[in-house]
């Protein structure tokens, strides 16, 4: 199953007249937020009841008790105490869950009665922003869709702020690009929801579906919607043509944005429209094949691409490297500006060196700045947001002069936020306290305010200091002293010898044997400011770290500037980083139509091999040999020969450096990678399911500039099916001009290779081996021509298959060969590509008028005595022409 579900409501709720006024309230908050598990605030805990309780209970290893027990209100619970409330919250959304939090909104002190509660936050997996538990590199979307195909779709971070809008053709289009932005959770029209379903299923990640009444996606208003949320005055600013599909959706996910966090999320002020031709695509069959940021084994990013050539040193960073990776580029202008940028940094190992030292003190100012806008920023993010900013110049500083075009544009585009620097650190303490409100977060001297309050909080020392002296310089008495005691507060004690010296408007509370106590009116009115004086510290310094955080998200547009440009300065450098260390060359990146690779190796692999044990191979892919059939034995190299080059490419459009001699790479629109046999059974779907879709996903969308990789298709089924299909798919590969794209096939079915004798631009490669007797040595070399065998006994022998197995196996392999000569295929070649149903002048009248016949006739609607003389009729008119 790929869709999160939410489980159903048990019904072990009491009746309404049984409920007590507690249960009133709890009831009306999961009237209001359906579909939710609630955490119910009650004094320092989150009590979950009835379905709720039961659903966490085992998710969260909580003990399952009761409320009322043995009573007629008796009712399921558990709970959770309130500062570890976030941590709970986080399991229940990784499990796919929307958990609406619901708090005390009265200070239960200052009550009489019940409390007010209400649900001031809705977390789902779309919506999650608890930055401690998210992977730095992860993006938390949330998707909405709206249309009926095409469709239009919106993606919303809310934990970066970033959203932008694309289209699909069709549903399997639509799955594709759910799947390519790693959905979390996807908002439809409740009359869509059941639709969804079949959206969602292109493996990876569970999607969370949530419907959304019908309105939410209504097309009228649609634009004013969106841009009064936004506040912005024109969709022009963003490029966003005013019927582009998404709108529908896009409002409908700021509403719900809006809804769920019951605050209009400000920081979301700009969105991107997606352009599919200024970038590499790659569907989610070809991501999860070449693993570039997850692996195949576990979904992990070990030994991924993305971890292959990380050396990020920031979180915003480490985001945009799985961006560019994920969205390489399809323009060379482009690519080659991020080249030249790197080439600058990668010979400059010095400035490369202190840009990094500079940018480790950057923190995630994205995600800072949503968590301010979202009011959920601690002080110590405030703090670590300073911190970066006090980072920044030495960033600039590295970027600038560092001889490039790109770098030069970041470093004087790059705003250091010296204001906003500046009012953060004369507000915050260096070392700011957790809890804004704790009195160890606004630094003293900032508000006079709040420093007079502070101070009487901490027992009022300097305002009764003050006192003191001024009371000792009006009544001349030198001893006096302001004590305190719990019977009388403060007071003022003279000794017996200064009595005479005593004001008439002290007045006289105690005798003791040294002297007397005495009170003022100012000193009573001290003791109440005291007393309420925490308070007051704690509200005013709240309030004050409130302005900061409003002083924050007013530079919001600023703040993402700047964190876009840090972003690429640390991947720029990083990719620099990588190829001086993995000694990767500058691919030379233009329009030719060809692949060109000198001495190439794995970018994964090769580390996972001792040092030099990796065997690099050329590559040639060009009009003359436009589709490369690669033989040799398993185990032989040829799926990671295969990925090589895809992932070279890919590497070369995203702008880094790649692990070979020499290269030259033609920009390529598309990858299509279909590796191995997989299964998608969550999806519904068999092994030779996935491979034909797959296949068929290649088949109808490769254009001239695309590189495919098929590895062994056809291998799910019987070998004649699947020889016969991987024969016809690389035929219509290269006779259908609008397909012909660059393609490696890697196979077993030798009987392919006789197709470079047919197909112009077909050439065979095939990994070398060195054989002694029955043993080989498998020497993972590219060369060109066909294998002359397949080695599979031979390598079933080096897995240690039990020796009998091997030699019964060769005695039946020796068998097979004599009885069949699978190899005839070649000598009879099926008929060329266009495989005419009719004529070379074209179909007869007849023919015309049967296939007429055909096209009007709707087969779900045939009797089979009506089919079966539909297809007398037919074969009588065919016939009699
Ligand atoms: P099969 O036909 O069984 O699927 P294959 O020919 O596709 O096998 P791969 O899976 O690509 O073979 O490679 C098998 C192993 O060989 C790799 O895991 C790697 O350890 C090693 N290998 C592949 N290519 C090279 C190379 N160029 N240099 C060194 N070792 C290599």
């Amino acid at each position: 199953m790929n869709r999160t579900e939410l489980p159903p409501a048990s019904s072990a709720q009491p009746s309404p007249e049984r409920l007590t006024p507690m249960f009133v309230q709890w009831k009306e908050a999961k009237r209001q937020h359906p579909g939710t598990i609630l955490f119910f605030r009650m004094g320092d805990f989150y009590e979950l009841f009835f379905e709720d309780a039961q659903t966490a209970a085992p998710i969260l290893e909580l003990a399952l008790t009761a409320r009322g027990k043995g009573t007629a209100t008796e009712a399921p619970m558990c709970g959770v105490p309130h500062f570890a409330g976030e941590g709970y919250i986080a399991k229940l959304v990784e499990r796919g869950f929307r958990v609406a939090i619901c708090e005390q909104v009265e200070d239960p002190k200052k009550t009489k009665g019940m409390v007010r509660r209400e649900v001031v936050r809705v977390v789902s997996p779309g919506v999650f922003t608890d930055a401690e538990r998210m992977h730095p590199s992860e993006s938390i979307t949330l998707a909405a869709v709206s249309g009926r195909g095409p469709f239009g779709v919106c993606f919303a971070d809310l934990s970066t702020g970033a959203l932008s809008l694309a289209r699909a053709r069709d549903a399997r289009d639509l799955s594709d690009v759910l799947a390519r932005h790693e959905t979390r959770e996807l908002l439809v029209a409740q009359s869509r929801a059941a639709d969804a379903a079949a959206w969602v299923t292109s493996g990876g990640r569970p999607i969370l579906i949530t419907p959304l009444a019908d309105d939410c996606f209504h097309p009228l208003h649609a634009v004013d919607r969106v841009l009064e949320m936004l506040g912005a005055r024109s969709l022009g600013s963003f490029g966003c043509p005013e019927d582009h599909p998404a709108l529908p959706a896009t409002a409908a996910a700021l509403a719900h944005l809006r809804d769920t966090q019951k605050t209009a999320p400000k920081h979301l002020d700009r969105l991107t429209v997606e352009n599919p031709s200024e970038s590499l695509l790659l569907d989610a069959g070809t991501r999860r094949n070449l693993e570039v940021v997850a692996n195949m084994r576990d979904g992990s990013r070990q030994h991924t691409l993305l971890e292959s050539l990380d050396a990020t040193v920031t979180a915003l960073g480490a985001r945009a490297l799985r961006n560019w990776l994920l969205e390489p580029l399809a323009t060379p202008v482009a690519i080659n500006a991020r080249l030249d940028a790197v080439d600058a940094l990668r010979r400059d190992p010095e400035r490369r060196r202190s840009m990094r030292e500079a940018l480790g003190e950057v923190r995630d100012i994205e995600r800072l700045l949503s968590r301010a806008a979202l009011g959920s920023a601690t002080p110590r993010d405030v703090s670590g947001l300073l911190g970066s900013l006090r980072a920044l110049p030495g960033v600039k500083h590295a970027l600038d002069g560092a001889g490039s075009v790109r770098t030069d544009e970041l470093s004087a585009g790059l705003d250091t936020l010296d204001d906003l620097a500046i009012d953060l650190s004369a507000a915050l303490f260096d070392e700011p306290g957790v809890q804004p409100g704790d009195g160890r977060v606004i630094r003293d001297g900032f508000d006079a305010a709040l420093d007079e309050s502070r101070d009487l909080a901490r027992g009022g020392k300097r305002v009764l200091a003050e006192i003191e002296a001024r009371e000792r310089d009006r009544s001349g008495i030198a001893t006096l002293k302001i004590k305190y005691n719990k019977v009388f507060g403060y007071y003022l004690e003279v000794s017996k010898s200064q009595l005479d010296k005593v004001p008439s408007d002290y007045e006289r509370r105690q005798t003791v044997v040294g002297g007397e106590r005495f009170v003022t009116p100012e000193l009573r009115e001290l003791e109440t400011r005291i007393l309420s004086a925490e308070e007051q510290m704690s509200e005013r310094e709240l309030e004050l770290f409130g302005m900061l955080l409003c002083s924050i998200t007013t530079r919001a547009s600023r703040l993402r500037g700047t964190a876009a440009a840090v972003a690429e300065a640390d991947v720029l450098a990083c990719f620099a980083e990588t190829a001086a260390r993995e000694n990767y060359c500058r691919p030379d990146v233009d329009e030719a139509d060809r692949i060109e690779l000198i001495e190439a190796r794995h970018p994964v692999i090769e580390r996972l091999l001792p040092a030099g044990a990796f065997v690099p191979n050329p590559c040639r892919l060009d009009e003359s040999a436009r589709i490369v059939i690669v033989t040799g034995p398993n185990m032989g190299g040829k799926s990671t020969y295969l990925r090589q080059v895809a992932l070279l490419t890919l590497m070369a459009q995203a702008g880094s450096f790649v692990p070979a001699r020499a290269a030259k790479i033609g920009i390529v629109d598309r990858i299509f990678c279909r590796v191995g046999a997989s299964d998608n059974l969550a999806g519904g779907e068999s092994t030779f399911m996935v491979e034909m879709t797959e296949t068929a996903n290649i088949l109808h969308n490769a254009t001239p500039k695309s590189l495919v990789i098929l590895d062994e298709i056809g291998r799910g089924t019987a070998t004649w099916d699947g020889m016969a299909i991987a024969w016809a798919v690389v035929e219509h590969l290269h006779e259908d001009s609008r397909l012909a794209p660059k393609a490696l096939f890697a196979t077993h079915y030798h009987e392919l290779t006789e197709l470079e004798g047919t197909l112009s631009r077909v050439a065979n490669a095939h990994i070398a081996v060195r054989e002694h007797g029955h043993d080989i040595v498998l020497l993972h070399r590219i060369e060109p021509g066909p294998s002359d065998r397949s080695y599979g006994i031979h390598v079933a022998r080096l897995a240690g298959l039990p020796d009998r197995v091997v030699a019964r196996a060769r005695e039946i392999l020796a068998r097979l060969v004599s009885q069949h000569t699978p190899a005839s295929l070649a000598s009879h070649p099926p008929a060329p590509l266009q495989l005419a149903l009719f004529g070379d002048s074209g179909p007869s009248s007849a023919e015309q008028s049967a296939l007429q016949r055909l096209r009007e006739i709707d087969p779900n609607a045939l009797t089979p005595r009506e089919a079966l003389s539909l297809v007398f009729e037919l074969s009588d008119t065919l016939r009699e022409h």
